[in-house]
């Protein structure tokens, strides 16, 4: 029964990024997810909900397929397992490689595969260092990230997170990770500034941080082509290019996280091509199988390939492995996504209906008084709260004015996700999402800031 599973859940199960107390006192409710179809999830109470989350922005082509759960079923019945160490392979896992660097930017050479976003950046961080002890320059070491930037919670990727909550009590970050400012110009220093002026600021501000540290301490820049965790918030106009010229200029590697912008979410295939980087390295994870299965992938770019490889003719194999790398259950579901996300054309979609869901979102409540700003790309949108609108002064964490807002929308039936840091509300719903699907999130928000905030 659904008591019987609010109990065992209570007694047993350790939830990630939760408030462990509340939950034990049962102020948090266990919410036990049942079934879903398209954008739609359903719980054991019968409760259906539009989820404009996808998840974890991970469900891409939306829940129920059954294309990808045969996929799934079929490689379970014929192989369910075998390693891909010392040449090892799969036809699902190779078909899958190949179809992932048909995907992929120009430049780059081969996919590593693991399982999740943090453990495919775990991989990236290694093959920098590999990389640049092997052209003999250890030293080269330091990994830069922006604060607001979400790159997982393990050590390493905790540290290059760079949201407070991932490092407090963890001492976090490790002393190889350094942090620069986030690209977020509704929080630029002086509103003054114009997009591209505050990029030449955030550039000018990385350029002190490496004269700080030292160019040849720093191996390499890790970013989400747009800051997902962090705030959902498109980079300003020129930043990247402006990045770019300080890391080619001191020789720093460049790592996009395209964890949740890869494989269609900003309406084009991946993020790098939507804001023109030129990436040494990629992680993807997430859309790469819409979730059907774990699976996560390290892209390398041919520059660092050629060194990787001659790498190993000195030092023997490369020492990094995981048991379920290239699991054929995650390769069999990420081609039959991959299929489904040209066949469906949601790429354009999500470029489409996004534009829609974005330009609607501005619509009904971007002049509300307490709305500081509406933003987005593609499928991914996000509305900031604030207290004063002119001042652009925020309320009081203690207010939790996004947790209230996000609680009102999942009355009115839509998830949306309170972002952890500020009173932001993030959409970033499956890429199938139609209009009148996008009218239904945008109605429900402009209900529940008016429900909460007047
Ligand atoms: N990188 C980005 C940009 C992410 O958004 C996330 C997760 O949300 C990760 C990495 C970590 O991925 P995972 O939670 O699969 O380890």
């Amino acid at each position: 029964t659904n008591d019987t599973l609010a109990a065992w859940d209570r007694e047993s199960f350790f939830h990630p990024s939760t408030h462990l107390a509340q939950h034990a006192r049962g102020e948090t409710a266990s919410r036990i997810i049942s079934t879903a179809s398209g954008v739609y999830i359903e719980d054991r109470d019968g409760k259906k909900m539009l989820d404009a989350f996808a998840g974890l922005y991970c469900v891409n082509v939306g829940y129920g397929r059954p294309e990808i759960a045969e996929a799934i079923a079929a490689q379970a019945k014929e192989l369910a397992y075998y390693h891909a160490y010392v040449g090892h392979g799969t036809e699902a896992s190779i078909t899958l490689a190949h179809m992932i660097m048909e995907r992929a930017p120009a430049g780059m050479s081969k996919v590593y595969f693991g399982l999740g976003g943090s453990d495919a950046n775990e991989t990236n961080i290694k093959l920098v260092w590999y990389y640049n002890n092997i052209l003999g320059r250890p030293e080269k070491k330091k990994i830069i990230s922006r604060w607001r930037g979400y790159h997982g919670s393990g050590l390493m990727t905790g540290s290059l997170t760079g949201l407070e909550l991932f490092h407090k009590k963890f001492d976090l970050p490790l002393a190889q990770v350094v942090h620069t400012e986030a690209p977020y110009p509704f929080r630029r220093p002086d509103s003054a500034m114009s997009e591209r002026e505050f990029s030449a600021w955030c550039a000018e501000q990385l350029e002190a941080l490496i004269a700080r540290e030292g160019a040849d301490t720093i191996a390499a820049f890790i970013g989400e082509p747009m800051l997902g965790t962090g705030g959902l918030v498109p980079p300003p106009e020129g930043y990247w290019d402006a990045i770019q010229e300080v890391l080619a200029k001191h020789d720093i590697l460049l790592i996009a996280d395209e964890v949740v912008t890869g494989f269609g979410r900003l309406g084009t295939m991946m993020g790098s091509d939507h804001y023109g980087l030129k990436p040494d390295l990629i992680t993807i994870a997430k859309g790469l199988t819409s979730a059907y299965a774990p699976l996560s992938g390290s892209i390398v770019s041919e520059k660092m390939w050629k060194v990787l490889e001659d790498g190993t003719d000195e030092n023997g194999p490369i020492g990094h492995g995981w048991t379920y790398s290239a699991h054929p259950i995650g390769a069999a579901a990420g081609i039959a996504n991959l299929k489904l996300i040209d066949s469906l054309g949601l790429v354009a979609n999500a470029g489409e209906v996004g534009g829609y869901l974005n330009a609607g979102l501005a619509d009904a409540v971007g002049g509300h008084a307490h709305v500081g700003e509406v933003r987005g790309e593609g499928m991914m949108a996000a509305v900031e709260f604030v207290k004063d609108r002119e001042s652009r002064t925020f309320f009081d964490a203690s207010e939790k004015t996004g947790p209230r807002i996000a609680a009102a929308l999942a009355e009115r039936g839509v998830i949306a996700r309170a972002m952890p840091q500020g009173d932001i509300i993030g959409y970033a719903p499956p890429l199938c999402l139609t209009k009148a699907e996008a009218d239904t999130v945008i109605g429900a928000t402009a209900d529940a800031v008016k429900a909460v905030l007047g």
